[in-house]
This record gives structure tokens, C-alpha cells and sequence, in this order.
């Protein structure tokens, strides 16, 4: 009798690497991806995630707003749309980007799904395997890992304080171009930055622009935060200065809900059609259910007042975070201020690697990313990130200062051991 063969083989399929695409070999697990596991355990404070904090958001009036484009729209709410992206939600977000000094042509802008999609898209039209991209050190973790998907070589460009330092800018292209690689963009985040939480100031983002204008290098400046800035406004946007040479992305994840996968890229009219059939090819039409129920929302609701109150959320957090840190961490540590955004970036002590440090955090009930996650270079091994944006006050004192115990604790084990 022949033998009984199971219908569904389970296990992986043999040979697998040697199946896959080349390119599969550069899709690896972001640093941050496996760490959010063990950091949603709720017994960890996670300083890690950079989770918008719905609780700010009204759920009833959402609900308002969904029931009532499904049942006035919805044969258009529930069906295909444009590749582009549409019409009216197009406008609103000139609208949106207005508030940044932004004069924009509706047809100008593409609707992707989240700014995530916008930088994949980019980096497809953009990159060959080799190519360079600049970019802050350190940088977007999302960012990298697209850019490595698509073979490109990033090359951190010096920051401090206030974010890229031109001369910096202008040593890194001056040495990659001695080098013989191509330099295909620079990629910035000018406001509360990711993962430092710093902002850029409007005379170096007039000097970066005015550089990479010469150089002939286009800026990717992706802007989700913003508008949230708890004190002062941002300096207008970069491409307030440039319609050119600036390819600017913009979200509603972090001004309306990350769930709705709403973003935006703002090009060049030359890259507009390239993009649409990139687009296009991923994903059909970005989801007009989720466009429109933001342009409802965007045409009914307070959204100013709304991103108000998100930016008061996010100050009391960020408060209780920088006044933890003065309480709890080693005099020797230091970490940037941030006046909006979602991050703290902290530098210890040189010998302190936060990667190795991360299982006696766990074990200490708190959770943070290790800054080699953001840089493509394996640098960074004594900085980490921490984020407000996500747990009560009370919450991230707690973590701070379980943190705080966990690095004094190791660098007096490391002093005693130089002793013996
Ligand atoms: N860029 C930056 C700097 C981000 O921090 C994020 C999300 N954390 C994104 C892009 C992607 O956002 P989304 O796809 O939700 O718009």
C-alpha cells in the first residue's frame, strides 16, 4: 500500500535561499521589529515603540465620521480610486501643508499608504545597487532598512545639537564622490527628528538646500512631526524654500491615526509620473475608504484643535521623560531636549554597549531601542532612544528609573572591574 502523504507539507521548502531573488537577501528584520515583542509585554514599561498615543483622539467622533461616509459615500468610499491618490483629499493636504509654508499644486501630490510607502517608492526610482544615499547620523530605522533593501550604500552625514551640520555635509559628499560612487539623495527629517528629536534651524536648512542645489542632489524630507511642536512653531519646511529640488513626504499618523495609512509624497513635477507607476504597481490605488474618511474628518472635525491636544499630550510626557533623566541616569550621560516630536536621544559613557545592556532592562521591567538600530554602519552602540509618546507620566518615571539603576549598576561593575 502506498503511503499516506500529507495534503499541506508544513515546514519551509528546501533549498529556500537558493529560490529566493537576490534582492530577498538584503530583506532583514529591523533591530526594533524583534524587540517589540518582548517590549509589549505589559509588564515593561516600553520606552521603545514610537507609538502615537490615541488615547487624544475622540473614538466616538471617529465613528461619526466613518458611519457617516459609508452610508452617504459609500459605493465610492468602498471601491477603487486613482492611482494619485484623490482629488479632494490632494487639496486638503495642500491645505494641511500650508500650515508649513508650503505652496503646493494638488497635482503635485501623490497619496501613498503612509510616508513608509513614499520612501519605498523613492528609493525603487532612485536606487541602484551601490548608489549612496546621505543621511542623518544617526537616522529613521524604517528608512535604512528600505534603503539596504534596495542595495544602497548610506553614508551618515556629522549632526549635532541642531541636526546636520552643513560642513559636514559638504566633507561627506566631497568624499564620496572621491570614491566614484553616485550620490542619489540626501534624506533629512528636519523636525523633532527620529530618532534624535532635534530641529532643524531655518539658516541651515536655507545652507543644506542652497549645498545640495549645487551639488545637484535632490532632499527627501520627511516630515511627520512637524506640527508638533509644543511651544513655538517649526521653521517653515525646506520645500517652502525649493519646489525643485525637494521631494517632501508628509503623514497623518502622528496628527490623525496611524491606522488609517494616509501619507503623502510632494515631487518635483518631473518624478511625478515615475512615482504614480511605481505606485501603481504595488498597490493599484491607495485605499479610498481610508482617504476619504481623513478628508471627511479633515472638512468636518476641529482637526487644529485636535493636533492641540495631541501636542499637549505629548509636552506632559516629554516633561515627566527629561525630568527623570535629571533625577535618575549617571551624571555622565547626556540627551538632547526636544520641543515636539516623540524621542529622547541619549549618549552614555563610551564603554556602556545598550545593545548588551538591553537583556538587564528587560529583567528591570523596562525597554528602549539601541542606537545601533539607526545607523546603517553598525555605529552607536553606547546611545539609545527612548520615547515618550506612549505611556502615562507615571509610567515612563518608573521606567526611567529602572533604567537609570540598570546603567549605574553596569558602569560600577565596569569601574570595579578596570580596578581588579
Ligand atoms: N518617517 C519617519 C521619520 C517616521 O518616524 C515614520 C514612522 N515612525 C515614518 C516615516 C513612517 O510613517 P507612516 O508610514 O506611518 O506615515
Amino acid at each position: 500500500m502506498s503511503e499516506v502523504t500529507p495534503r499541506f507539507a508544513t515546514g519551509a521548502p528546501q533549498n529556500l535561499e537558493e529560490r529566493f531573488a537576490g534582492r530577498a537577501a538584503h530583506m532583514q528584520p529591523s533591530e526594533i521589529r524583534s524587540l517589540f515583542a518582548v517590549a509589549s509585554r505589559p509588564e515593561i514599561v516600553s520606552l521603545a515603540g514610537g507609538m502615537p498615543n490615541l488615547s487624544a483622539l475622540p473614538m466616538g467622533m471617529m465613528a461619526d465620521v466613518v458611519q457617516k461616509l459609508i452610508l452617504n459615500n459609500g459605493q465610492e468610499a468602498l471601491q477603487y480610486g486613482s492611482g494619485q491618490g484623490h482629488p479632494k483629499l490632494r487639496e486638503q493636504i495642500c491645505e494641511v501643508m500650508a500650515l508649513e509654508g508650503i505652496r503646493a499644486n494638488p497635482d503635485d501630490v501623490l497619496v501613498t499608504t503612509g510616508s513608509q510607502q513614499a520612501l519605498d517608492l523613492i528609493s525603487r526610482i532612485f536606487i541602484d545597487p551601490g548608489d549612496v544615499v546621505l543621511a542623518e547620523a544617526p537616522s529613521y530605522v524604517g528608512a535604512l532598512g528600505t534603503f539596504h533593501q534596495y542595495e544602497a550604500k548610506v553614508v551618515h552625514v556629522e549632526t549635532d545639537d541642531l541636526g546636520l551640520v552643513p560642513d559636514g555635509l559638504r566633507a561627506a559628499i566631497k568624499s564620496v564622490r572621491a570614491s566614484g560612487r553616485r550620490i542619489k539623495f540626501l534624506y533629512t527629517i528636519p523636525n523633532y527628528q527620529n530618532p534624535s528629536g532635534v530641529l532643524l534651524p531655518a539658516d541651515r536648512r536655507t545652507e543644506i538646500l542652497n549645498i545640495c542645489r549645487t551639488e545637484g542632489i535632490f532632499v527627501v524630507e520627511d516630515n511627520p512631526y512637524g506640527l508638533l511642536g509644543f511651544d513655538k512653531p517649526s521653521p517653515n519646511a525646506m520645500r517652502a524654500e525649493d519646489s525643485e529640488n525637494v521631494i517632501y513626504l508628509g503623514s497623518f499618523s502622528k496628527t490623525i491615526a496611524p491606522g488609517m495609512r494616509v501619507g503623502w509624497a510632494l515631487v518635483p513635477p518631473s518624478l511625478k509620473e515615475k512615482l504614480i507607476i511605481a505606485s501603481e504597481s504595488s498597490i493599484l490605488c491607495p485605499s479610498n475608504f481610508s482617504q476619504l474618511t481623513i478628508s471627511s474628518y479633515l472638512a468636518d472635525q476641529p482637526w487644529r484643535d485636535q493636533i492641540a491636544s495631541f501636542c499637549d499630550l505629548y509636552k506632559v510626557r516629554r516633561d515627566a521623560m527629561l525630568e527623570s533623566l535629571d533625577e535618575h541616569f549617571p551624571v555622565t550621560a547626556k540627551w538632547t531636549k526636544p520641543g515636539g516630536g516623540f524621542y529622547v536621544w541619549v549618549t552614555l559613557p563610551e564603554e556602556i554597549d545598550t545593545k548588551a545592556l538591553m537583556p538587564k532592562a528587560i529583567v528591570a521591567k523596562v525597554a528602549y531601542v539601541p542606537g545601533t538600530a539607526f545607523y546603517a554602519d553598525g555605529f552607536g552602540s553606547w546611545s539609545m532612544r527612548l520615547s515618550y509618546c506612549y505611556p502615562t507620566p507615571e509610567r515612563i518615571r518608573e521606567g526611567v528609573k529602572a533604567l537609570g539603576g540598570v546603567i549605574k549598576t553596569e558602569m560600577a561593575r565596569r569601574g570595579g572591574n578596570q580596578l581588579n
